[in-house]
């Protein structure tokens, strides 16, 4: 372990680190779902003087450097563009993150009783260890839309006030059996039920006993409060998440503790670079994309041309429309490509080899490459590439440090860096290191997050 970088911090550097600590945290809050930091998103970057590019293209306004644009990809997917003084053809320097994170989803035909308890029958999202997610408060968010196409949004366990939801687990008295099986059996996918309601609807006058009065129940709660039906399930979207806010973890308060830091550490710390650059060569991007915990398949996740899309309605409207300048523009692009890194982890040392692991408060994590068995399935960032990284992080003064995911043949993971290579550009995966990674609750370090906004701000500037 190198140098801990607490102790290198000046009177100001803390108090931006707390300040940007802060809005980090309010973010977590108000972004527990892809669409949420979506819209948060949005809301930030028009905050800032971004304008919809479908807007700018409407309004026949061309683009020079400084503007700022953004476009929405079915409110899952968002990505981010400033326009910088050379011409996009030149390349892009950009910034990528998923905002998808594990999670519990709602089925299509969900609601059920059964002995006097009202259930939402779910499908786990990404890889979660089951057993971690019973036994604590969960919220419900998402929306539902209606076949005239209304939307109504659902956040509720947020608010203090709000209720909450539980997915019970076996008495330990009665487990005895239960707590011979292994860890992945301990609870099955079909047992993660959310447990919503045990209060039957009051029976009208003369109607006699309702059959399934509990069920009836939640939805007449339902239809009062989102005006929707049974059949309304089915196009719905229902996101099960840990219910409560990102917190301060430690006496010191050096770290926080919160749902979905992958990979909104990165995501959120990319966007605030991305809204405090105010000057650079090239033009900027900053990409925050969906489904990566599931493959980044579909039309919101990194496979989509989506980005591909945009980028060519961008040199549309700044160096006049041209297939061949979309393709030099993507391919002299350069990424980073971020993603959390898994933080070693004393209580566990075996699964890591020590040399090759990220630390917390040693700084922005770069991994030259990911994937799995011999790095199957990854991206091998080239040697100069990173060279040229690590330039331009230490003229900036980012703390930084090269790390892999776990020993060698004990398991990996993936990123979207594989795929945005695909056009022949620079990337390399970076990202801050995170303890706990998927569980209901993560463990970031503020200082690591800090230097990842130093960082993500240093690498937009790079000529
Ligand atoms: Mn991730
Ligand atoms: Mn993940």
């Amino acid at each position: 372990m190198k140098e801990n970088i607490w102790t290198t911090y000046n009177e100001s550097q803390l108090a931006e680190l707390n300040e940007i600590n802060e809005k980090y945290k309010e973010c977590l809050n108000a972004g527990k779902t892809e669409r949420e930091c979506v819209e948060l998103s949005i809301r930030m970057a028009e905050a800032a003087g971004y304008r919809r590019i479908s807007d700018v293209a409407a309004a026949g306004d061309k683009l020079k450097a400084g503007d700022k644009i953004y476009a929405v990809n079915m409110n899952k997917m968002l990505v981010l563009f400033r326009i910088g003084e050379e011409p996009i053809s030149g390349g892009m320097n950009i910034l990528g993150a998923h905002i998808d994170s594990p999670r519990i989803d709602v089925k299509q035909n969900p609601l059920y009783e059964n002995e006097g308890l009202a259930y939402l029958d779910t499908h786990y999202y990404g890889g979660i260890k089951k057993y971690q997610w019973v036994a604590q408060p969960l919220s419900l968010h998402g929306v539902i839309v209606k076949k005239d196409g209304t939307v109504q949004k659902v956040s509720i366990g947020e608010d203090e006030n709000d209720p909450v939801f539980v997915i019970t687990d076996l008495l330990v008295h009665l487990a005895h059996e239960q707590m011979e099986k292994k860890a992945s059996k301990v609870i099955e996918g079909e047992k993660l039920d959310l447990l919503i309601g045990n209060r039957p609807i009051e029976a009208v006058a003369g109607d006699g006993e309702e059959k399934e009065a509990i069920k009836a129940n939640v939805l007449r709660l339902l239809k009062e409060k989102y005006d929707m039906e049974e059949a309304d399930f089915t196009s719905a979207e229902l996101e099960i998440v840990p219910a409560g806010k990102a917190r301060d973890c430690g006496l010191d308060r050096s770290m926080i503790l919160s749902y979905g830091q992958d990979d909104r550490v990165c995501a959120f710390t990319s966007l605030f670079a991305m809204l405090d650059v105010a000057e650079a060569k090239r033009t900027g991007c900053c990409l925050l994309v969906d489904k990566e915990e599931i493959g980044s398949v579909g039309a919101t996740g990194m496979h989509s041309k989506f980005f591909e899309n945009v980028v060519a309605e961008l040199i549309a409207l700044t160096e006049g429309e041209s297939e061949l300048k979309v393709r030099r523009a993507l391919a002299k692009s350069r990424m980073l490509s971020s993603d959390v890194s898994a933080a070693y982890d004393p209580m566990y040392a075996e699964a890591f080899e020590k040399r090759s692991s990220a630390f917390f408060t040693n700084g922005l994590t770069f991994n030259k490459f990911t994937g799995s068995r011999g790095k199957s399935g990854s991206n091998d960032a080239n040697a100069e590439y990173i060279a040229a990284i690590r330039r331009t992080m230490d003229d900036a003064g980012v703390a930084y440090q090269f790390a892999e995911l776990g020993r060698v043949d004990l398991g990996g993971g993936g990123t979207i860096a594989y795929i945005m290579a695909n056009y022949g550009m620079e990337v390399i995966d970076s990202g801050v290191a995170v303890l706990n990674m998927h569980a209901p609750y993560e463990v970031s370090s503020k200082a690591d997050v800090y230097e990842a906004v130093k960082g993500y701000r240093a690498f937009l500037k790079m000529c």
